[in-house]
């Protein structure tokens, strides 16, 4: 890549905004739960818009239909299924399939 491309720098940037916009859906979920839908949003935008992926853990933490952010035993529920993670938005209804992983503990 040429130094002129100015993609690498746009990206990284996005790559660090969407971070924090992750970070902080985290933070004001317990007090403003529609807050982190909307920072889910926010990210959501920013990568498609840059063309950069979504971190693999961020990945979970969203519902992929709806926006919403995913917390566990809350917003979302999680089952494990024959090494199959399920997991369900309890906004809309859609689920989500993960494979676990061999070398990911999954006895917590
Ligand atoms: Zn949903």
């Amino acid at each position: 890549m040429k130094e002129r491309s100015r993609t690498p720098h746009t990206k990284k940037i996005a790559h660090e905004r969407i971070d924090r916009l992750f970070a902080q859906a985290r933070d004001v979920f317990s007090s403003h739960p529609e807050w982190s839908n909307h920072y889910v949003e926010l990210a959501r935008r920013i990568a498609a818009r840059q063309r950069v992926r979504i971190d693999h853990d961020f990945r979970r933490q969203f519902c992929r239909h709806c926006s919403s952010y995913l917390v566990p035993g809350n917003t979302s529920r999680v089952r494990i299924h024959r090494g199959i993670v399920v997991v369900t938005c309890l906004s809309c209804g859609k689920r989500r399939r993960y494979r676990v992983v061999k070398s990911v503990e999954i006895q917590e």
